[in-house]
C-alpha cells in the first residue's frame, strides 16, 4: 500500500471518529466543474485551417463549442481543461487566456489547458502567422482580431461557471481503440477507400477516455484521438469528426458534457475524406469506441493532482540572411512573399532568434495515469515513443497551448516533406527544426514526470 494511502486511510479514520456526519462519499478525493459555451462566429470570418481558401465562412453545420473541465484534486489543488473548436490555439492567445486565469483565480501556468480540436472548419485565431497563410485584407484580419479578443473573454467566464460547479466527483480512465486515423505519409488519399486498400506506416489508434461520475451519473467525459480533424474543407462552420462525436456521445447520456483532445496526429489524416457523411461517420465510430471503454471497468483515479509546465529551447537549422529574404519576398509564390515580408519586419526589431521556446506540460491524475500535453502539430512517432518509455497510464494530447509548427520526430525531420520542414513557412519560422529536437523535447517530458511522481 503506498504511504499516501495510508495517510488517507488514516485521516478518513479520524474523520470518522470525530464528525461522522460530515464525511464526504469516501472514493470523492476530487471535485469537477464543468461548463460549455457556443464559440460560432457570428459575423462571417475567416476558416482556420489550409491556405487555398480564399473566403470566409458563409454558413454552419453545426454549433461550434468551448468547453471547460475544472479539476480539484486532494488538498484543493486544480487544473483547467480548456478544450475549443479552433484550428489554432497560438501563444499569445493561450498565455492571454492563463494570465486571465491568474489574475481572476489565482491559477499557476501549469494549472492551465488551452486545446484545440484542430477542426479546419474552425475559425482561425489572430496571429502572425495567420497573415503568412491566409490572404485576409485589413478588415478581415480586423474581425479575426475582435473574435479572438472575444473568445479569450468568453474562456474566462465559461472557466468561472466551471469553477462554481464544481461538485465531489469520481474520477476513472481507460483506453479504447479506433481505426479511421491513416498516415497520411505513407498513403495516398486517392487509394483510400478503394477495394484491398491497406494503410501503411505509423498511427496511434488509441482513444483514451476520462470518466467524471458525480452525484450518481456522469457529469463529463474527455476523450482523446491523434489525427488530423480534416475530413471538410468546406465554407461552413463544424467541429468536423471531433465534434460529431461529442454531440453522439452527449445525446446518449442527457446531461453528460462531452469534451475532446487531440493526440499526435499531426502525420495522421481520417482517409478516405472530403464528404460530410464521411465526417459524422467517423464522428459515430470514435463515438462508439467511447462507449466501449464506459462499458468495461475503468482504472479510478485515487491520490494526488499536480501538474508541471516547461519551455524547452529547440533550435533552428539556419537563419535567412536579410539579402536572402528580400530576394523571397520578390517571388512569385504568396506564402514565400508573405513569410519573407513578415521576417523582414521582424529583423527591423532586432536579429531573429536561432531558438524557439516550446511549451511542453504534464499532468498527474492520481497514482496511476499521467497526461502529457504538447504545444504544436506533433507527429505520431512521439506518442508512441513516450507511452512506451513512461508506461501504462500514460495519455498524450497535443496541440495545445501553442501551436507554433509541425513537431517531427528525428525520422521525419530527415525524411523532410510537409511535416518534416515545408510547413515551417506558414508558422513564420526561419527555418527546419535543427536535429536533435526529439531526444530534447521527450527528455523535458520525462523530467517533468520525474518531478509529478515524486510530489
Ligand atoms: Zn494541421
Amino acid at each position: 500500500m503506498p504511504p499516501m494511502r495510508i495517510t488517507l486511510f488514516t485521516s478518513i479514520v479520524a474523520v470518522l471518529l470525530i464528525a461522522p456526519q460530515s464525511l464526504p462519499a469516501a472514493s470523492a478525493e476530487y471535485r469537477a466543474g464543468v461548463a460549455t459555451t457556443v464559440i460560432t462566429p457570428t459575423e462571417p470570418i475567416w476558416i482556420g485551417g489550409y491556405g487555398h481558401r480564399k473566403e470566409p465562412a458563409d454558413g454552419k453545420i453545426h454549433d461550434l463549442h468551448a468547453k471547460v473541465l475544472v479539476l480539484e484534486g486532494p488538498g484543493g489543488y486544480q487544473v483547467a481543461l480548456l478544450t475549443l473548436d479552433t484550428e489554432n490555439v497560438p501563444r499569445a492567445f493561450a498565455d492571454g487566456v492563463a494570465a486571465d486565469l491568474a489574475d481572476h483565480f489565482g491559477f499557476k501556468r501549469e494549472q492551465v489547458v488551452v486545446s484545440c480540436s484542430h477542426t479546419h472548419c474552425g475559425p482561425a485565431l489572430a496571429s502572425a502567422d495567420a497573415k503568412i497563410i491566409y490572404p485576409m485584407n485589413a478588415e478581415q484580419y480586423a474581425a479575426t482580431e475582435r473574435y479572438t479578443h472575444s473568445l479569450r473573454r468568453q474562456l474566462l467566464e465559461t472557466t468561472a461557471q466551471a469553477l462554481a460547479d464544481l461538485t465531489p466527483a469520481e474520477l476513472s480512465v481507460g483506453v479504447g481503440q479506433c481505426g479511421f486515423g491513416v498516415n497520411r505519409r505513407n498513403n495516398k488519399e486517392v487509394e483510400a477507400g478503394k477495394e484491398g486498400f491497406v494503410p501503411v506506416g505509423p498511427v496511434d489508434h488509441d482513444v483514451p477516455v476520462l470518466r467524471v461520475m458525480s452525484e450518481g451519473r456522469m457529469k463529463a467525459v474527455l476523450f482523446g484521438y491523434a489525427c488530423h480533424c480534416t475530413t471538410l474543407d468546406f465554407q461552413k462552420w463544424c467541429g468536423d469528426w471531433a465534434g460529431f462525436a461529442k454531440f453522439a456521445i452527449e445525446q446518449k447520456h442527457p446531461g453528460t458534457t462531452a469534451l475532446f483532445m487531440t493526440g499526435c496526429g499531426a502525420d495522421t489524416n481520417p482517409l478516405p475524406r472530403r464528404k460530410l457523411e464521411l465526417a459524422e461517420k467517423y464522428g459515430r465510430q470514435l463515438a462508439e469506441s467511447v462507449e466501449k471503454v464506459l462499458a468495461e471497468p475503468m482504472q479510478p483515479v485515487r491520490g494526488r493532482l499536480n501538474a508541471r509546465f516547461r519551455h524547452v529551447d529547440l533550435a533552428f537549422e539556419s537563419l535567412p540572411s536579410r539579402d536572402a529574404l528580400e530576394q523571397k519576398a520578390e517571388q512569385d509564390n504568396p506564402y514565400q512573399q508573405r513569410w519573407a515580408k513578415y521576417l523582414l519586419a521582424r529583423l527591423a526589431d532586432g536579429p531573429l532568434s536561432p531558438t524557439y521556446a516550446y511549451p511542453v506540460q504534464a499532468i498527474r491524475l492520481g497514482n496511476h495515469v499521467v497526461m502529457v500535453i504538447m504545444g504544436g502539430e506533433v507527429v505520431v512517432d512521439y506518442s508512441l515513443r513516450l507511452k512506451k518509455e513512461l508506461g501504462p497510464g500514460t495519455i498524450v494530447f497535443a496541440y495545445s497551448n501553442d501551436v507554433c509548427a509541425y513537431m517531427p520526430s528525428e525520422r521525419v525531420l530527415k525524411e523532410g516533406g510537409y511535416e518534416g520542414r515545408d510547413a515551417m513557412v506558414y508558422y513564420g519560422h526561419p527555418s527546419a527544426w535543427a536535429p536533435g529536437l526529439e531526444d530534447k523535447i521527450v527528455n523535458t517530458v520525462h523530467e517533468l514526470v520525474r518531478e509529478l511522481r515524486k510530489d
